[in-house]
């Protein structure tokens, strides 16, 4: 059933090699759709490409620095000249965090946060656009979090800039729907990857988990494949009447009270 496949579709993932990036790159790609990614570290991301090309999905990579505005204008013509002009879906997925108490942050912090998370979102969908337009049926997802939602102790400005994401969700769905472009925020809470492990050795990495587990109703953090099958279901037909949304994937963390 085409309603729940996204067999031809072409998706550019940005930071797929690892984490959460990675498994939308597999969701997508096993559920039928052709796929371009990109990381900083071109080894690792070769040896991605070829492990998705022996598992049979059609997966591409360009390395690319999203901090860049150059790199990101770069990655979006090999995209354009890839899918021929054309593309359904852009997945914002890179986004990195340094925990700090507000007061100790510096101005380099705030940039290379804001400009990292935020910025690079904006302006890849600024340059996606176009081609999101062309395809006739375009879907936008950021990958949010829940700490744009509510508090949470790992940094005021990776809040801030989840935050913004959440809003810039319903501002394109509204803007672009003239252009048959949806907009969906998706808002995980604690998963578990290397951006995790990084966050753990900068605070007390065993408080913080057992800290989220006893908060968390479902008492466990989260699977990459547990966020990336909630993108996938948001590019597909089946939710063509979906956007302008952040849905959490959270084990219940933003709805327990106390
Ligand atoms: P990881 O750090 O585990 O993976 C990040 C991926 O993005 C890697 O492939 C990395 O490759 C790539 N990447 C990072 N920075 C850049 C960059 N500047 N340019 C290009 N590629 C980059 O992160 P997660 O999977 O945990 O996080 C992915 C997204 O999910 C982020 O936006 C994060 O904020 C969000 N999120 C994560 C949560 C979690 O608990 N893990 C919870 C809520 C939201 P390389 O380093 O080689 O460039």
């Amino acid at each position: 059933n085409s309603r729940w496949s996204l067999a031809g579709k072409t998706a550019l993932v940005t930071g797929g090699t690892r984490g959460i990036g990675c498994a939308v790159v597999e969701e997508l790609a096993g559920l039928g759709a052709v796929v371009h990614t990109c990381s900083r570290n071109e080894a690792e991301l070769n040896q991605q490409l070829q492990e998705w090309s022996s598992k049979g999905f059609t997966v591409t990579g360009s390395v690319c620095d999203m901090s860049s505005r150059p790199q990101r204008e770069q990655l979006m013509e090999n995209v354009s000249s890839l899918f021929s002009g054309k593309l359904n879906i852009l997945v914002n997925n890179v986004g990195t965090n340094y925990p700090k108490p507000t007061i100790e942050y510096t101005p380099e912090d705030y940039s290379m946060i804001m400009s990292t998370n935020l910025e690079s979102s904006y302006h890849m969908c600024q340059l996606a656009h176009p081609l999101l337009k062309a395809s006739g049926y375009g879907s936008i997802v950021f990958i949010s979090s829940v700490a744009g939602l509510v508090h949470t102790s790992i940094g005021s400005i990776y809040s801030a800039t989840k935050g913004a994401m959440n809003q810039l969700t319903k501002n394109l769905a509204c803007e672009w729907a003239v252009d048959n472009i949806r907009s969906n925020s998706v808002a995980p809470w604690v998963i578990k990857t290397s951006l995790i492990e990084k966050l753990k050795q900068i605070i007390d990495g065993d408080k913080f988990t057992s800290d989220v587990e006893s908060r968390t109703p479902l008492k466990r953090l989260g699977e990459a494949n547990e966020v990336s099958s909630l993108v996938a279901f948001l590019c597909m037909p089946a939710a063509s009447y979906i956007t302008g949304q952040t849905i959490t994937v959270d084990g219940g963390f933003s709805v327990n009270g106390f």
